[in-house]
């Protein structure tokens, strides 16, 4: 990668924090570098606050839950993206799976949170952006 051998105070930094996590051992564990990282922003779909995403959409509920459940917006292969871009909603169970209008069993569902999430992705960036991203897009 770039800067490899170049001394740098980051680096420096970086090194010292993995001694701080290793307590001690004078080198990272073997394979602790190749990780690859992926970012994980909060979502900017909606707050964290245990409030379901879909009851406040669909039914104009704002009633607090205790066991919601996070879902990527977009799945399989886009998942990673999904997770990158903060593209994830809370979701009470029956809105996530159990329930006939859940967004894994209504696919009118799905799209409305699809086409809400690319709307808000797309306060940043262009919709030919959000195409390459995530393979078509949904407005
Ligand atoms: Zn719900
Ligand atoms: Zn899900």
């Amino acid at each position: 990668m770039n800067g490899e051998g170049i001394k740098d105070p980051t680096a420096d930094q970086a090194v010292a924090n993995v001694m701080r996590k290793t307590s001690g051992l004078l080198f990272p564990k073997a394979g602790a570098k190749k990780k690859r990282r992926i970012r994980h922003p909060p979502s900017i779909l909606q707050e964290k606050d245990g409030r379901c995403f879909l009851c406040m959409l669909l039914d104009d509920n704002n009633i607090y839950w205790p066991d919601l459940e996070r879902h990527h917006v977009f799945g399989g292969p886009n998942r990673t993206a999904s997770e990158e871009e903060g593209l994830t909603v809370y979701l009470c169970p029956r809105h996530h799976r159990t329930g006939p209008t859940g967004v894994h069993n209504s696919r009118k569902t799905d799209l409305i949170v699809k086409g809400y999430a690319e709307a808000a992705w797309e306060q940043n960036h262009t919709p030919e952006e959000f195409r390459e991203k995530f393979g078509r897009n949904y407005l």
